[in-house]
């Protein structure tokens, strides 16, 4: 699936700032062009595909896709594989919040809850939880695997009451969204106060060392926002949240730069694996389990890893106006 198949609309003006100037910075490999606010300096695609065109590409095909461009493949599979093995990413993400608030007794919310992985690992320790989901099979999976409350839509149709919930997920969604602050400033207000909301999204920091042939600008071309530190800082300010930790997580994908040794290293890495899975599960799953939280740093301005976390905070008082 290509994005430039899709209905396209030009963006007149910064999704972040709102102010129209804007610098090529990189056409990506799916020929789709990015720009760069030359107010903000935040990363964006212009043209890109009108929102209800965009809303259409999360489908079954999504989540079992067999296109290098868009999509996961076997991701059902391997959502098991990582829950059943105790290293999937969720107790990583929850273990970290937990360091800031216990979940026991919370009420939890996750945007783009797939197919509820952690959603699941959060029910465990003891938070109530709901999802909203734009795929339909994956809304129906969860209801009928978890039983878990999924509403199946996009954010912009939900409507979400006011100060309802402890603690807002929003995993590698926040670069799909055509307009992330309105987003953000929605979720705010479904927080109580005090309330959290956690993010993580790749890390255009990594232009800074990379430029152009960044990852993120070659894989996943259904992504629309390109946030780093700043952009990601000016965002959750602009939705009156305020950040209590950033990490950069992951590795930095230094091997697409050199397409035969990440042909050659990604093979070599699968021939491993599935030994590895055969032979001594249990070892492989630890191996996962220490790695998960050995690549997790705090955020010093320097990062390069190919993900950014950021947990955020609404007020516990209103700000006076
Ligand atoms: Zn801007």
């Amino acid at each position: 699936m290509r994005l430039s198949e899709l209905p396209l609309e030009v963006v007149a003006d910064c999704p972040l700032c709102h102010e129209s100037g804007a610098r090529d910075f990189v056409s990506r490999g799916d020929g789709m062009q990015v720009v760069q606010c030359t107010t903000c300096s935040f990363l964006y695609l212009n043209p890109r595909p009108v929102n209800e065109a965009l809303q259409r590409i999360y489908s079954t095909a999504y989540y079992e896709s067999s296109d290098e461009m868009c999509g996961y493949r076997e991701y059902l599979r391997r959502e098991r594989e990582a829950l059943d093995g105790g290293w999937h990413i969720g107790y990583t993400i929850l273990d970290l919040i937990e360091q800031f608030e216990p979940l026991l007794g919370k009420k939890v919310i996750e945007v783009g809850s797939g197919s509820g992985s952690v959603l699941r690992i959060a029910a465990q320790k003891g938070a109530t939880v709901q999802g909203i989901e734009s795929c339909a099979e994956m809304a129906q999976y969860i209801q009928k695997h978890l039983a878990m409350s999924v509403m199946h839509g996009s954010l912009e149709d939900a409507d979400l009451p006011d100060d309802a919930f402890d603690l807002v997920l929003l995993c590698e969604v926040i670069e799909h969204l055509s307009d992330p602050l309105g987003a953000a400033r929605q979720l705010q207000k479904c927080l109580k106060p005090g309330g959290l909301l956690f993010l993580t999204t790749p890390n255009a920091g990594c232009t800074g060392r990379f430029g152009g042939s960044w990852y993120g600008f070659h894989a996943s071309y259904e992504h629309v926002s390109y946030f780093d530190m700043a952009s990601l800082n000016r965002l959750i300010g602009q939705a009156s949240l305020d950040v209590l930790g950033a990490w950069s997580f992951g590795d930095t994908h230094p091997d697409v730069h050199d397409k035969k040794s990440d042909t050659a290293s990604t093979l070599l890495k699968s021939v491993l694996r599935s030994f590895a899975s055969e032979l001594a599960p249990s070892l492989l799953n630890r191996y996962r389990r220490t790695k998960r939280r050995q690549t997790l740093y705090p955020c010093t301005g320097i990062e390069q890893a190919h993900s950014l976390w950021l947990l955020a905070q609404k007020a516990a008082t209103p700000y006076a106006e």
